[in-house]
């Protein structure tokens, strides 16, 4: 049998990680986890109990619950979608109240030591396609491949809003650009396990890519790497 290996694909928001992973996950018959939509439901968890909003982060709360926070993916219709407890919270997650509080809820060293220790459990016999922004530095720093994607904002930015205009997920173009800038500024600079390119990651500057194209890039590096 070939080696599964570990593929960690970490960059800024919107960039396309997520499509990118999956899509090489289904091509290598690996799992594909989506690390950000974990950090979108412990936002969503702690939101709801009115712990955490635009104007205010009640840490104390947070850590009250942090127990109680049960997140896991479930195969629904072929699509991989995310449960906290037993209820689909994967269409909710995208929303903009979830957007806008997501990266405050991420610099939170509690809630990132709990959230990789599953993600780390997830990958533990490799064969998986994780995406995020610490993946290649904390969750998997052996990972066999490390890619860091990146494009230029305004591509980012159309990306993204054309996602959730298909989602039928109300938002201006103006007010997706400020959410991205402002998340990556949060997400780049927070103290725990920061979004950088670590030494060993390739950059993958997709903004004039197709889909098509950034897959075969990585299947072209994946068949490298598993050569007999
Ligand atoms: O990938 P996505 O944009 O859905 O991630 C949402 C947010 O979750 C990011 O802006 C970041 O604050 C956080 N995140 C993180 N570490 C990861 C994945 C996501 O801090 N590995």
């Amino acid at each position: 049998m070939k080696q599964r290996i570990t593929i960690a694909i970490d960059g800024f928001s919107a960039c396309g990680k997520s499509t990118l992973a999956k899509a090489v996950a289904a091509q290598l018959g690996y799992s594909f986890i989506d690390s950000g939509a974990m950090y979108r439901g412990a936002a969503l968890f702690f939101y709801r109990k009115g712990f955490v909003s635009e104007e205010h982060m009640d840490l104390k709360g947070i850590y009250s619950v942090i127990d109680q926070l049960t997140l896991s993916f479930r195969l629904i219709d072929d699509k991989n979608c995310l449960f906290l407890n037993d209820e689909n919270i994967d269409e909710e997650i995208r929303q903009a109240h979830v957007a806008a509080i997501v990266s405050k809820v991420a610099t939170i060293k509690a809630v990132r030591v709990q959230l990789v220790k599953q993600q780390q459990e997830m990958g533990r016999l490799g064969g998986i396609v994780m995406d995020g922004r610490d993946i290649g530095s904390v969750v998997f720093p052996n990972a066999e491949l490390k890619l860091f994607v990146t494009a230029n904002v305004d591509i980012r930015v159309k990306r993204r809003f054309d996602e959730l205009k298909e989602k039928g997920i109300p938002q201006t173009m103006d007010e997706v650009k400020e959410n991205l800038i402002q998340r990556d500024h949060v997400d780049s600079t927070r103290t725990e396990s920061p979004l950088v390119k670590v030494d060993d990651a390739l950059v993958l500057d997709n903004s004039f890519l197709s889909k098509d194209q950034q897959l075969n890039k990585v299947l072209n590096l994946v068949s490298e790497l598993i050569k007999p």
